[in-house]
């Protein structure tokens, strides 16, 4: 079993304050695979202190100097690739090729992406007689979940050091070990000490110390609306930066036109299940409601539930599984109460429940379910679910399809196919979310990311990511 009782702090792995350990299981088989340290307060404090002392030099080398420790943190991941995606396919349940691909790929290219815009970005411009230069925003915090773990940490410590900020990273205690991993890379690319630090234990106590001390200057967080609320009400105190990245109820739009004939609708549901069930639902830009033309419902329907057969569902390192357990047993617990809540709502269920799949008999799995005739208001269509759970629901006309995609608190993702582009586009505009997929197009990791209404603020990736780190001062000269 790996142990790994120590933190990273000021460029060396250091005792945490507590003896105690976190059990890490592995989502599968419900076996403990790791135990990670659990830090306290006093550690988060240390860290930021860290952070704090190193940023005055850090901030003051060159992006260039900056950008060459990102490639070679890239370079790293990739070389730890099969450590990486397997570590995150115990921890989380994805399946194994996906994790390589979206758990380890995706990440490490955000690193080097970033060394990119060492030399890209304009770090200084003139207004008139002013120079403009954008500046690192300091120490930040940065607090991540456990879905997509080591892309949401990639997303803020790539463009933070870019920046020239200093950090401090706590990840979720359900998928802790990949950022150990990561520490050991960014220890063996030579990052100077206390540029990057490492304190892993409950959020409630470490990610609190860490938003509430006064030489954090901004905090970066994914996660639950919850606790991202929560920690913008701490910040507001000291009046620091804040980028939230929370979760979303995103709606794919099948318009009309889509059932013209033709391969499109057959590859519009495919892509819906697609972004519905991908990662057991653990994504934060699922799209969870299938908004359909009334009058092709039960069309729809059939067409929904053959295909959701397909999604075999075991084992992560199983290569023909689609779909893998959730990441715990109070996420299995909180997705079937979910599924009870649809039934006793009246929707009607047309595949998969709240039982075990047949064939396993232990891991923390809910089968892909779909259910039809949801009404706008549910639960089940309103709130959060973050499992393999997808919500069918009948529009009369695009104004209405557009009103229903709209009902929500949230705001992240979404989709609209119609067989004319242009029209799918106009169609997106009127939605309210960060991110709109048009006709399938795919998802861009170098594009803005994040949200409109409960599902935060701040972008988050590429330059608009890079700029979240940046303050900007205007010298006026002579
Ligand atoms: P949380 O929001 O509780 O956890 C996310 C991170 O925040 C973790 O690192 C957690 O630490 C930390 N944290 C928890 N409480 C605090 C606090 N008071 N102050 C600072 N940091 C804190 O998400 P959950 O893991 O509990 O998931 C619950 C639900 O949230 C999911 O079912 C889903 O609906 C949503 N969610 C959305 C995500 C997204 O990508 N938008 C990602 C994850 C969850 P610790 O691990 O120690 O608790």
């Amino acid at each position: 079993m790996e142990i790994r009782d120590r933190i990273f702090i000021d460029g060396r792995w250091v005792k945490p304050s507590s003896d105690d350990l976190i059990d890490v299981i592995d989502s599968d088989t419900e076996e403990i695979f790791a135990k990670v340290a659990r830090g306290t307060a006093a550690d988060a404090n240390r860290a930021v202190e860290a952070a704090k002392t190193a940023f005055e030099s850090w901030a003051r080398t060159s992006a260039d100097e900056r950008g060459k420790y990102l490639l070679r943190i890239n370079e790293g991941i990739l070389a730890r690739m099969n450590e990486m995606s397997e570590t995150i396919s115990k921890e989380v349940g994805t399946p194994l090729g996906l994790s390589q691909f979206i758990q380890v790929s995706i990440p490490a290219s955000t690193f080097s992406d970033m060394s990119t815009r060492a030399s890209g970005y304009e770090f200084e411009e003139t207004i008139g007689n002013s120079r403009v230069v954008k500046e690192p925003r300091g120490v930040v915090a940065a607090i991540t979940p456990w879905n997509y773990p080591l892309h949401q940490i990639a997303a803020k410590v790539a463009p933070a050091l870019l920046a020239g900020c200093t950090i401090v990273l706590k990840p979720a205690d359900l998928a802790p070990v990949n950022a150990y991993i990561l520490a050991d890379i960014i220890e063996e690319v030579g990052l100077p000490a206390g540029v990057f630090n490492l304190v892993t234990g409950p959020g409630p106590e470490i990610g609190e110390a860490m938003v509430t001390h006064l030489d954090t200057d901004m905090i970066s967080f994914t996660g639950s609306t919850v606790v991202g609320s929560r920690i913008a009400e701490l910040a507001a105190k000291d009046i620091k930066r804040v980028a939230l990245e929370l979760g979303g109820k995103s709606a794919t739009v099948l318009l009309e036109d889509v059932f013209d004939g033709g391969e499109l609708q057959a590859k519009a549901i495919s892509d819906a299940l697609f972004w519905c069930y991908l990662n057991s639902g653990q994504t934060c830009i699922a799209q969870t409601r299938l908004l359909v033309p009334r009058s092709k419902l039960s069309e729809i329907e059939d067409r929904v539930a053959e295909e959701t057969a397909g999604y075999t569902i075991g084992s992560p390192f199983e290569p023909t599984n689609r779909v893998g357990p959730l990441v715990s047993k109070k996420q299995q617990d909180r997705v079937k109460e979910y599924i009870r809540i649809g039934k006793e709502e009246g929707a009607k269920l047309l595949t998969g429940g709240d039982e075990m799949p047949e064939h396993l008999d232990r891991g923390y799995y809910v089968k892909p379910t779909v259910f039809s005739e949801v009404d706008q208001n549910m639960r089940i269509a309103q709130e959060e679910i973050f499992g393999p759970v997808l919500s069918v629901i009948a529009y009369n006309n695009e104004r209405d399809a557009i009103d229903i995609a709209n009902n929500s608190s949230y705001g992240l993702s979404g989709s609209v196919w119609s067989s004319d582009n242009d029209h799918a586009i106009e169609i997106a505009k009127q939605i309210r979310t960060g991110q709109v997929e048009i006709n399938g197009g795919m998802f861009n990791p170098t594009a803005p990311f994040g949200g409109y209404k409960k599902s935060g603020y701040g972008r988050e990736l590429g330059k608009y990511g890079l700029e979240d780190f940046l303050e900007i001062k205007s010298l006026q000269l002579p």
